[in-house]
């Protein structure tokens, strides 16, 4: 079993990825982000709550975002391990899911962060926006707030597992199948 974190600004191709990797291997899939958008088109309270700070490309606060991870993991069997996708996104968010996994007798395996160019990203998220239907991804503006959320609050969180030893940089540019390629390989080489 292994427990990853699929990390990465937006746009990197963490969806995209982590739907390879669960065919794959056979993780359970966390995206925070798709659990936040399920709530919000089920206009559930917590959707209520988030979408503001969705729309406007902004953090959903710990809080909240840290009780909804936790709801989702007891939720669902671990057989081959979870992909986090899109979570922890501050560091107060990885201490959390540490200390969560650890109480449980789990861990974090390895943080897997795919390494795409700010120029390129833009491209990727104006394109998605095409067919995602994604309000964050339709305006420019709404784009660059959350490179900048992700330079200034997310990017420390590498950091973060840097020092346990646990981060492998991949290269994020090429086909699809070339990077999923590198994750795959990244994978089986933590044993
Ligand atoms: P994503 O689908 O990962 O691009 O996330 C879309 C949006 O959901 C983000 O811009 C945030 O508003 C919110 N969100 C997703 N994951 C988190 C998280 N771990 N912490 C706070 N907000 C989040």
């Amino acid at each position: 079993m292994r427990n990853i974190v699929l990390f990465g600004p937006p746009g990197a191709g963490k969806g995209t990825q982590s739907a390879l990797l669960v065919d794959h291997f056979d993780f359970v899939h966390l995206s925070t982000g798709d659990i936040f958008r399920a709530n919000i088109k089920g206009e559930t309270e917590l959707g209520q709550l988030a979408k503001s700070f969705l729309d406007k490309g902004q953090l959903v606060p710990d809080d909240v975002t840290i009780r909804m991870l936790e709801d989702a993991v007891n939720a669902h069997a671990n057989g081959n391990g979870f992909i986090f996708d899109g979570f922890p996104r501050t560091t107060a968010q990885a201490e959390a899911l540490d200390a969560f996994l650890s109480e449980k007798g789990q861990s974090i395996h390895g943080m897997l962060a795919l390494e795409v160019p700010e120029d390129e990203l833009r491209i990727r998220l104006a394109k998605r926006a095409e067919t995602s239907g994604r309000v964050d991804d339709a305006d420019p503006t709404v784009i660059q707030k959350r490179i900048d959320v992700y330079n200034a609050e997310t990017a420390p969180v590498a950091d973060h597992y840097k020092e346990q030893g646990k981060y492998s940089g991949i290269e994020g540019l090429g086909s699809i199948e070339d990077i999923f390629g590198r994750l795959k390989s990244a994978i089986e080489g933590l044993g």
